[in-house]
């Protein structure tokens, strides 16, 4: 059979692994640090939750979800995104209040697959339920920036908009629709298509770029509360240092979006795939859902694009030290290797009672920086520790050695 793995999606194995382990420690030490609590939903959900949520007119339950009968006849999808389940979860649990959820996991589309964009990708998000503060999409915005520029993403670019209203964007909406139909013979065919469904995604065409560029934006149509909120989004921003840049053309391709958008570009990537991640707020997917209003904002973020961006980072050994055994010591090198692994280090060991020679070759291939050797200084809790990079040898007791492999 052909062992590789279905078209679009991956095998991340190491060393490529290494990283995205470093990006999941992070978004998980980030996400915890702004009061984020772990929140798990299933991969799959009923197809309409999706459909009502994201809504039928979108790309991605359009054209884009893997959607599947089980065995009892219901329509179930594998989820595009994070968002409407846990909309759907904090309806389901009937929580009251401000409400903070942080997750990672695979997403499913059916893409044309190519670099950054695949049909299973993984995505870390962030979700705050129950509140409409706008000093909340500005807390939200700043999370995922500190994120990306402590894993190491370089020249990210936020970049934030407001689409009103729900009345407010159905008003800018009316008035796009006619000012496209206007140049209907100048937009390419798959926009004319997007323009009979989701017209906002028509400004998102990069063929279409120079027809759309004086295109209505939907600032120019926002109502004063919406502008006050977007007012107050940008000032939080500055007063918290986070660099943004308006774009009055972002709207994001999901249906729920009110009010704040907003994207990070990877500015170092290729266009079509350098945003790295958005969010925005959905006051009005509560009601899609199941009738009941309940405001909300999110962020998602792409790890497979984050990992492009980030190149080839230097990342610290995910071995610290490598422990041998002499002749007969084997076992008391398993306790050895026991206790520095209970005392927080990464230690690795070789098994199959192999010469201490072919132990030592076989943890050098392993670009580790320090070798233990366990043998006959053992029974007066004594190891030896040689440092690879200077050859350094030293007597160093059993108690010591973790606190000689902290950097
Ligand atoms: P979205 O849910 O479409 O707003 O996407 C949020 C982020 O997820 C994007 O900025 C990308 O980084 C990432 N993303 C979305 N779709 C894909 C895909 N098919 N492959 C890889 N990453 C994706």
């Amino acid at each position: 059979m052909n062992l590789a793995p279905p078209k679009g999606t991956d095998d991340i194995l190491s060393p490529d692994s290494r990283a995205w382990r470093r990006v999941l420690r992070s978004w998980d030490s980030w996400s915890e640090r702004f009061g984020f609590e772990l929140g798990m939903t299933p991969l799959f959900e009923a197809t309409e939750l999706f459909e009502r949520g994201v809504g039928e007119s979108t790309e991605v339950v359009r054209k884009q979800m893997y959607t599947f009968e089980d065995r009892a006849g219901r329509s179930l999808s594998l989820r595009p995104e994070g968002t409407a389940s846990f909309v759907r979860a904090y309806l389901n649990a009937g929580i009251r209040g401000v409400w903070k959820a942080s997750y990672s996991g695979p997403m499913f589309r059916y893409e044309k697959p190519q670099k950054g964009r695949r049909r299973q990708f993984f995505q870390v998000g962030a979700e705050v339920i129950g509140t409409e503060s706008p000093e909340v999409d500005a807390e939200i915005i700043e999370l995922a920036y500190r994120f990306l520029l402590d894993v190491g993403v370089p020249a990210v670019v936020v970049e934030i908009n407001s689409l009103g209203d729900p009345s407010d964007r159905s008003a800018y909406e009316a008035v796009l629709v006619t000012w496209l139909n206007d140049r209907i013979d100048r937009l390419c065919a798959d926009s004319v298509e997007t323009l009979a469904i989701n017209p906002l995604r028509v400004l998102d065409c990069k063929v279409c770029r120079e027809v759309t560029m004086g295109a209505p934006t939907p600032v120019e149509m926002m109502s004063p509360t919406a502008k006050e909120a977007y007012e107050t989004v940008k000032q939080r921003l500055t007063l918290l240092d986070v660099p943004y840049r308006e774009n009055p053309r972002l709207v994001r391709g999901l249906d729920y979006y009110t009010r704040t958008a907003f994207e990070y570009i990877a500015t170092g990537l290729d266009a079509a795939q350098n945003a790295v991640g958005g969010g925005g707020r959905y006051d009005g997917l509560g009601e899609k859902i199941c009738g009941r209003a309940v405001p909300g904002v999110g962020v998602a973020l792409g790890i497979d694009r984050i990992i492009l961006a980030m190149g080839d980072p230097v990342l610290p050994p995910s071995t610290e030290a490598f422990v041998v055994a002499a002749p007969g010591f084997s076992d008391e090198a398993a306790i050895v290797v026991s206790r520095l692994r209970g005392e927080g280090s990464k230690v690795e060991t070789v098994f199959g009672g192999r010469s201490l020679n072919a132990q030592t070759k076989a943890a050098a291939k392993t670009a580790v920086a320090v070798i233990i050797t366990v043998g006959e200084g053992y029974a007066q809790g004594q190891v030896t520790y040689r440092e690879l990079r200077s050859g350094a040898e030293t007597q160093v007791s059993i108690e010591e050695i973790s606190q000689c492999l902290k950097p």
